[in-house]
């Protein structure tokens, strides 16, 4: 700490004025600051709080050596020094951040895998033992906007690197393949794009190693780029960047890479970490160099599994053949599948009758990394579900008869993922402490304030992950995403695709839209504090008309109705209407069909309807039929 000898001390203990003021001076002395740390550039208001001065008094040090600045004005590291010298302030450089920067980092990604939920491959790799863990091949996806040469470049690795055999089905599609660079495996999953990359994630799974993003050198970074960019950093996928077409006139590399590091892909060249290599997928140009690239990452990644050890995999894609029956490409992700093996797959089972190569050629055993199509399954599996070797064929559809019955039950009970409803109770359970957020508005305008504001929600508590920020309708990709990031989605005057909704309320993912910030700054705050109040809505069950009114003396009258549309049930709210005016809004006491309770009536059906705290019918009148439902 250098505290400069020019400190001026001005107390007169003599003056009596003087003492009047000194507790105010002493306040004023406290917040003064003898060192200050100030960068390249400094205003000077910005100068004078860091210092805890006023402004003025730095503008009239400045007018001594004959600098009029307004407060506004930006001041180099220099003249600060000096104006700090004269006010009896040092003003230091600032601290090189480097061990702080590391700590951070790895803070960082701690969270990040803390965050991450393990799924059933990560566990069971973590039982294995690390001694038997071996080197195993990464395995690859390929993502990007639409045209940009996904499929070309998939094609153009396919073709120079995969030996054609006599099975010789190269152009068969299976969902992966594998190709050999410099004596080692690459596994490429052969359906591109995002959503199918999502679709696995929303499952459970985890099978890509490494992101390939395809960007087009004429074209530059599109909605669909940004998309696949932060489906790949939700899943913590390292991404490594193909720039391609370069074989066009109009190509543009630095471009490419400049809109690139705007979202916070950096190329190595320019001292970030992320490879950006030059291609083209339809002359076959730089693929080797990708290749090679592929595997520096997956060395790096250090990707192992154990090939003794319990085998366990994932669905890539599964058909129904005419000829052959269920066929399903599976990847093999620890121990080794071999032909004869029973498996479980999700709610199915079977048992391994055949096995093939990607290129169809018969195996009879496959380890890590390894994509194989096998016959015998009993029924079609989805994508994305896990399989496991079990001991035997009893042991696997016991396993999938269980799981098809739980899963039924689950059905009953509609689920909910993430919502803001329940945040705080997550908070507290310590169940969570991210919050992920993906954001949708209807131009850039909406979205960067909208992005601005929830970062600033952003607390020590809960934090506020932006998964992603684009414009444009809410998708079924951006629901994917939510399902398998556990995140909820903004929309800002956007609309929600038919596919969208329907996965959203058959998944549980909650959507919330709004029109104005501050409506939404104002529930995130209220879920944060475990204050959000549900809102309600009413939905209309059915309506009944009143044709016969009959007196009973203990409990007064029963109108005799006949259920018109929907269904009517007990205990649900109900409204009386005579001539369409509401004459009393209350709920269903009693119900019967005949002379029976019955919990619900459908329509076409005759029963005695009884409201609480209503005497009187009239035939004609009409009861409707009402529940309060959650909004989500
Ligand atoms: P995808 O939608 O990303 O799978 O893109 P495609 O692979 O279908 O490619 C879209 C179009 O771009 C096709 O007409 C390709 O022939 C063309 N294309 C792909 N890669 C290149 C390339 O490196 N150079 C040129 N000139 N055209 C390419």
């Amino acid at each position: 700490m250098a505290t400069k000898s020019n400190v001026k001390q001005t107390k007169s203990p003599e003056k009596a004025v003087e003492a009047q003021q000194s507790a105010q001076k002493e306040a004023q002395k406290e917040a003064q600051t003898t060192v200050v740390e100030v960068g390249d550039f400094v205003t000077v208001r910005e100068l004078a709080k860091l210092m805890g001065r006023s402004p003025i008094d730095l503008i009239k040090v400045l007018m001594q050596f004959g600098i009029m600045a307004p407060i506004d004005q930006r001041l180099d590291h220099d003249t600060a020094a000096i104006v700090g010298e004269e006010l009896g302030v040092e003003v230091r450089w600032p601290e090189p951040e480097v061990e702080e920067e590391e700590a951070e980092e790895a803070a960082a990604a701690e969270e990040k895998a803390a965050a991450m939920p393990k799924t059933f491959i990560q566990k069971v790799l973590e039982q294995e033992d690390p001694a038997k863990l071996v080197e195993r091949p990464p395995v690859v996806a390929i993502l990007g906007h639409v045209d940009h040469g996904k499929t070309t470049l998939l094609d153009q690795i396919r073709h120079t690197n995969v030996v054609a055999t006599e099975a010789g089905g190269i152009t068969q599609h299976t969902g992966a393949y594998q190709v050999e660079v410099d004596g080692r495996k690459i596994t490429f999953l052969d359906t591109p794009g995002h959503e199918a990359f999502t679709a696995m994630r929303a499952r459970g799974a985890q099978v890509t190693d490494i992101v390939v993003l395809v960007v087009a050198a004429d074209d530059g970074v599109m909605p669909q780029t940004r998309e696949a960019i932060s489906h790949a950093k939700a899943a913590g996928v390292p991404i490594i960047v193909a720039i391609n077409k370069i074989d066009k006139p109009n190509a543009n590399i630095d471009r490419v890479m400049e809109e690139l590091s705007k979202e916070g892909l950096t190329p190595e060249e320019w001292g970030g970490d992320t490879i950006m290599v030059p291609v083209s997928a339809l002359k076959g140009i730089g693929i080797e160099d990708l290749l090679e690239n592929i595997l520096v990452v997956a060395e790096l990644e250090q990707l192992k599994a154990n090939p003794n050890g319990k085998c366990v995999g994932t669905v890539i894609e599964a058909k129904l053949d005419r000829f052959r029956g269920v066929t399903a490409t599976l990847l093999v992700q620890n121990g080794t599948l071999k032909r004869g093996d029973a498996i479980v797959v999700g709610t199915t089972w079977g048992r391994i009758k055949a096995m093939f190569d990607y290129q169809g050629k018969p195996i009879k055993k496959a380890g890590p990394s390894t994509p194989v199509v096998v016959l015998g399954l009993q029924e079609i599996p989805k994508a994305g579900e896990v399989f496991e070797v079990v001991k035997n064929d009893k042991e696997a559809r016991r396993i999938a008869e269980e799981r098809k019955e739980a899963e039924k039950a689950k059905a009953r009970v509609p689920q909910r993922r993430m919502s803001l409803e329940d945040l705080f109770a997550k908070v507290e359970g310590g169940e969570v402490t991210t919050l992920n957020i993906i954001v949708r508005a209807d131009v850039q305008g909406t979205l960067e304030p909208v992005v601005q504001s929830l970062e600033r929600l952003s607390g020590d508590e809960v934090k506020l992950k932006i998964l992603q920020a684009a414009i444009g309708d809410i998708t079924e990709s951006d629901v994917m995403l939510a399902e398998a990031s556990d995140a909820i989605i903004i929309g800002f005057n956007v609309g929600v695709e038919k596919s969208a909704q329907r996965r959203a309320e058959q998944s549980g993912v909650e959507i919330r839209r709004y029109k104005v910030i501050y409506k939404m700054i104002e529930d995130i705050e209220a879920a944060l504090k475990g204050m959000l109040e549900p809102v309600y809505e009413e939905s209309i069950l059915g309506h009944a008309e009143v044709r016969e009114v009959f007196r009973v003396r203990r409990t007064g009258a029963v109108a005799g109705c006949m259920v018109l549309d929907g269904v009517i049930r007990r205990n649900a709210k109900a409204r009386l209407l005579r001539d369409g005016e509401e004459v009393a809004n209350t709920v269903i006491e009693t119900l019967k069909r005949f002379t029976e309770d019955v919990s619900e009536v459908r329509a076409g059906y005759e029963c005695g309807i009884k409201l609480a705290n209503v005497t009187d019918y009239q035939i004609g009148d009409i009861i409707e039929a009402y529940e309060m439902v959650e909004v989500r």
